[in-house]
């Protein structure tokens, strides 16, 4: 099997904006601090200030693992791009399990929505994770990023002014 060598916020990325993950792929800062990540951060922090126990794997995936139980936890601040914070969670679980033998399961906390939501690994998800790792491979490997597409996500984007000014 391949070496898995991208994280879970590249694949969060490419299921919003292949350019994105080009240009977060590519180490390209915004040019300031985006408002949407600074609250999407402290919601993190005051949510699970207390709860939470983070892991860094292997330096490529960083994982909240819920205390007690053998469940990867990931919070997002809406349920607005709920099948990409799947998408991501269910990478962890596919890195869990093919890198470490560790089969988990996962669950996406959207406090401020109150929802809890599972996440499981099925092997439909496996096959289209499988197939989103390579084509994240080959758009990192573009000299240039992809055209820039407008969509909702840019009004939030932190690289809005880069792609857009
Ligand atoms: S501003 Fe839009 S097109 Fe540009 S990177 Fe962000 S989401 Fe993609």
């Amino acid at each position: 099997m391949q070496e898995i060598t991208i994280g879970g916020t590249l694949i969060w990325y490419y299921y919003i904006c292949k350019r994105e993950v080009w240009l977060i792929g590519h180490g390209i800062e915004p040019e300031q601090e985006n408002d949407y990540i600074a609250l999407g951060r402290h919601i993190h922090e005051i949510f699970y200030r207390r709860r939470k126990r983070e892991l860094t794997i292997d330096n490529t995936i960083k994982i909240d693992i819920l205390p007690g139980r053998k469940v990867i936890g990931e919070i997002k601040k809406s349920s607005r791009y709920l099948e990409s914070a799947k998408m991501q969670v269910a990478f962890y679980l596919y890195y869990m399990k093919k890198e470490k033998g560790v089969p988990m399961e996962g669950l996406l906390l959207i406090p401020e929505e109150r929802r809890r939501i599972k996440v499981s690994l099925t092997s439909e998800i496996e096959e289209e994770l499988e197939r989103a790792i390579e084509d994240i491979q080959r758009i990192l490997s573009m000299e240039r990023p992809p055209s820039a597409v407008k969509i909702p996500y840019c009004k939030r984007c932190a690289y809005r002014i880069m792609c857009w000014a």
